[in-house]
């Protein structure tokens, strides 16, 4: 049973940071590169459900989730069973050696639940931009072409050839360069920003691809559905339908970086499902082990099976602990019917943000799906950045134990990523104490 279990509620107890928060930073600052940035320097002993608790005994609704990751909750039965069960049999054998079954079963799963009834394959790897790496490599293999087009705000990763795909400078690549070559940026859709229909602004990133590289030099599209770093941004209806039809038009792989946005994030297995297209390639990592590193490139089966063999693997790739975890997130939200709380979520999330928009005018926009909803923050009456205000929302709420994560090129975003398993009592606990915080800007 799980001793660990946290009433699934909200306590502030001490200032926050709390003392023993404070003297773990102390050691921390003496040990611990400075390259390693903490949101909060509130350090957390345990969580369970949708709350967090620190090492001072406070309890934090959780609305980041660690970056979307724990979507079907903290310490999830499920999944620490299962870990807990793989531990005692098997932690690594490397698969590259001596194969295993929870491997092909996560694949089995992730062909079943990746959208497209074609074939598919997958490899499994670690994190999330060795998954974007392996995407790319596979679709140079399988294309001829070096060529890659990724577009504007998008996040993919802090690797060499990943911090090349991501839009922002600072933090991610400022002086870290220099990059991979052959990436290229192209213009998103961003309905707040430029008013653009979803085939105006298609037509405007691939005239850009066009022009800028030539179709017969692109391995690949990359692009996420709704991106995450970015700022949620959700494009306009039919722009990646446009972009999917153009890439297969032109031989180009048209690879969807579902990283954050997948695994019934937004209620839907993918946020693809949302826009009408089937992706050549589907990435997959933060949402799909409960916590425990373990991602996927998942495709076409003739692009996947492009590379020679020995061409794709890794030490710690699809670690069985990590792949016990990850089949039991696969059984818990296809038996709990999890994709049913997206809505919900989506339910309680937009009409209370809608409400706080109609009353502080620094509520530019409320947008996004499911549990993967973001406001906009801007100086009243225009569209220019108000990042101030989002630091300010953020730290009041974290006073009073709400965690929320921020977002946006201009930092000007709020991201609401709560986990599937948190109450709508909750969720308008929360919510109300953001209100207070927009009253006290
Ligand atoms: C987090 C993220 C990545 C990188 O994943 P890591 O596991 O941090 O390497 C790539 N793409 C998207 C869309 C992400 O949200």
């Amino acid at each position: 049973m799980n001793t660990t279990a946290v009433a699934q509620e909200r306590l502030v107890k001490t200032a926050i940071p709390g003392p023993k928060s404070v003297a773990l930073q102390q050691r921390r600052l003496a040990v611990v590169s400075a390259g390693v940035a903490s949101a909060l320097p509130v350090f957390i002993e345990r969580a369970h459900g949708a709350i967090v608790v620190d090492v001072d005994g406070n309890q934090f609704i959780d609305l980041g989730s660690g970056i979307g990751v724990m979507t079907i909750g903290h310490t999830d039965d499920g999944v620490v069973a299962a870990a807990q069960q793989q531990l005692e049999l098997l932690t690594h054998a490397m698969f590259t050696i001596t194969p295993y079954e929870s491997y092909v079963r996560v694949c089995e799963l992730l062909a079943e639940h990746t959208p497209g009834s074609f074939a598919k394959k997958s490899v499994l790897l670690n994190s999330g931009a060795e998954a974007v790496e392996n995407a790319v490599k596979i679709a140079r293999k399988f294309t001829g072409r070096s060529g890659v087009g990724v577009i504007d705000h998008a996040y993919h990763g802090r690797t060499n050839l990943t911090m090349a795909m991501t839009f922002k400078a600072m933090p991610y690549k400022l002086g870290f360069g220099p990059f991979a070559p052959d990436v290229h940026h192209a213009p998103n859709s961003y309905p707040f920003h430029d008013g653009l229909s979803g085939a105006d602004a298609a037509a405007r990133t691939i005239s850009y691809l066009e022009k800028k590289v030539g179709a017969t030099d692109l391995a690949c599209i990359v692009v996420e559905p709704i991106q995450g770093e970015g700022g949620f941004v959700v494009p306009a209806p039919g722009y990646l339908r446009a972009l999917q039809e153009w890439c297969t038009a032109n031989g180009v792989v048209f690879i969807a970086d579902e990283i954050q946005s997948g695994m019934a994030r937004t209620g839907r297995w993918y946020a693809s499902e949302h826009m009408d297209v089937e992706p050549d390639m589907v990435l997959t990592a933060k949402g799909i082990a409960g916590g425990l590193p373990i991602a996927a490139v998942t495709g076409r089966a003739e692009i996947m099976d492009a590379s020679h063999p020995g061409g794709l693997g890794g030490t710690f790739a699809g670690n069985p602990v990590a792949a016990a975890a990850a089949i039991s997130v696969f059984d818990s939200i296809a038996s709990k019917n999890l994709l049913a709380e997206g809505a919900r979520i989506e339910g309680v999330l937009k009409p209370a943000l809608t409400a706080l928009q109609a009353k502080y005018p620094v509520i530019g926009d409320v947008r996004g799906i499911g549990a993967m909803i973001a406001i906009e923050l801007v100086q009243p009456g225009s569209h220019e950045p108000n990042a101030a205000a989002v630091a300010s929302v953020a730290a009041y709420a974290a006073q009073h134990g709400v965690l929320l994560l921020t977002a946006g090129t201009y930092g000007n975003v709020i991201r609401f990523l709560p986990s599937l398993a948190i109450s709508n009592e909750l969720l308008t606990e929360a919510l109300g104490v953001i209100d207070e915080a927009f009253a006290t800007l």
